[in-house]
């Protein structure tokens, strides 16, 4: 079968993972499923193992022989591994050509840099991975020849109306900024008061997007399209001043790239994420996607209005950390994954989430970062950081 690829979807039980095997399913003779991998929810994995019948199914939890022995009795061949060792074999995996990073948060960092060292073709909606350790994820990419192509959706508008063949050179290219679209959240609106009060449940409720908890807090926050500034920076080689973030409430302009000339090219489209995962699936072709077509009658009026970072301060919290550089973008990532999983678990409320992380960038030594050990210790001792801080203060 000549054309066809292998590709591991790491996170296929989430948000991401079952919209790229709602795309991956329309085409079996372009794709083939090597590997599924979960954390949690191993029925769900289960399900998918039976209709993709991968080879590898990767599940850490207590489940796994319960898993395999399900398989079995099914007549599926599909091989059960467990961790620390599975995720990163599976993306180094000769079979597979295609590593789909949908893990969320940075336990998904190994695979990804495994996969980059492995020279595989990378679909990233990881995002943390990129924020936490973009120099030294970026140096594996470029050395091991592997190739990166953006799953957020803001990033994929972007590349997409770059010019062909970009060579990470904005000001060569004719380019001034690159506009990110953020949708604002559920809490776009609320006042300072409000924002006190608010429950997990109500940062869930995304108005536009339907995701994962993580990122559907980040985007209450603001934080999400504060990684995804920092994310930017490293698949454009865009500088802090070349990104500016527009709060745009539909969802329906993904991003835009402002030219010297005074063009402004935007991508547009349903907020449906197997749109961008088509596309960086397709690349460079265009593959149908399942999506509705974007009825331009329908949509109304679009609005476009600038972040408000006093209301919404873990958006400006990035961009310290991105001037920063070294580790403290990796810091401010840990401290907001534990901040959110605090929140979560309606320990600490929604104003205390900026407040953890600027503590955590407050205190932690800057470092430089040149390896992966280095980003996994700067990633640890900021989450002791902001635990500590929590405990000390909401016990
Ligand atoms: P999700 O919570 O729906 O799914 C997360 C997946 O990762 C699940 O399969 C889960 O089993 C797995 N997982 C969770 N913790 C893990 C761990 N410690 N080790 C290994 N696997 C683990 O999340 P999601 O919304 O699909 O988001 C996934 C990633 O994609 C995030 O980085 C997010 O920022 C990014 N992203 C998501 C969207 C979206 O629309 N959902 C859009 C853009 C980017
Ligand atoms: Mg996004």
């Amino acid at each position: 079968m000549g054309g066809q690829r292998g590709v591991a979807v790491l996170g296929a039980t989430g948000s991401i993972g079952v919209s790229t095997l709602d795309v991956v399913n329309r085409y079996p003779e372009r794709f083939r499923v090597v590997a599924l991998s979960a954390h949690t929810r191993w029925r769900a994995l289960l399900k998918q193992c039976l209709i993709y019948r991968p080879r590898y199914a990767v599940f850490p939890g207590p489940e796994a022989g319960e898993l395999q022995r399900l398989l079995r009795a099914a007549n599926c061949s599909t091989e059960v591994l467990g961790e620390p060792q599975g995720l990163e074999a599976v993306a180094r995996d000769a079979e597979v050509d295609v590593v789909v990073a949908a893990i969320v948060g940075a336990a998904g960092l190994p695979p990804a840099m495994a996969a980059a060292r492995a020279g595989k073709t990378i679909l990233l909606a990881n995002k943390e991975a990129l924020v936490m350790a973009g120099p030294v994820f970026m140096e594996a990419v470029a050395r091991h020849g592997a190739t990166l192509l953006p799953v957020d959706s803001e990033h994929s508008a972007v590349f997409q109306v770059l010019p062909p063949g970009f060579s990470g050179n904005l000001q060569a290219a004719g380019i001034r900024r690159i506009l990110l679209t953020a949708s604002g959240g559920p809490f776009r609106t609320l006042s300072a008061t409000e924002l006190s009060q608010a429950t997990p449940r109500q940062a869930c409720a995304h108005p536009t997007w339907n995701m994962g908890p993580k990122i559907s807090v980040d985007s209450a926050t603001l934080m999400n399209k504060g990684l995804e500034v920092i994310e930017a920076r490293w698949l454009f080689n865009a500088h802090a001043e070349q990104i500016q973030v527009v709060v745009h409430p539909q969802s329906v302009v993904h991003s835009l790239v402002e030219y010297a000339d005074g063009s402004v090219l935007a991508q547009l489209g349903h907020p449906d994420m197997r749109t961008p995962i088509a596309y960086a699936l397709g690349y460079p072709e265009r593959i149908e996607a399942g999506v509705p077509m974007l009825d331009l009658f329908r949509v109304g009026p679009l609005q476009f209005e600038p972040p408000d970072m006093a209301r919404f301060p873990c958006l400006g919290l990035a961009y310290q950390a991105l001037e920063r550089e070294g580790s403290a973008p990796a810091v401010l990532n840990a401290a907001n994954e534990v901040a959110v999983a605090a929140f979560l678990e309606e320990r600490i409320s929604f104003p205390a989430i900026p407040a953890v992380i600027r503590h955590a960038l407050d205190s932690q030594p800057w470092r430089s970062l040149s390896s992966l050990d280095d980003v996994l210790e700067a990633d640890r001792d900021a989450r002791e950081t902001a635990k500590a801080w929590i405990r000390g203060r909401y016990r």
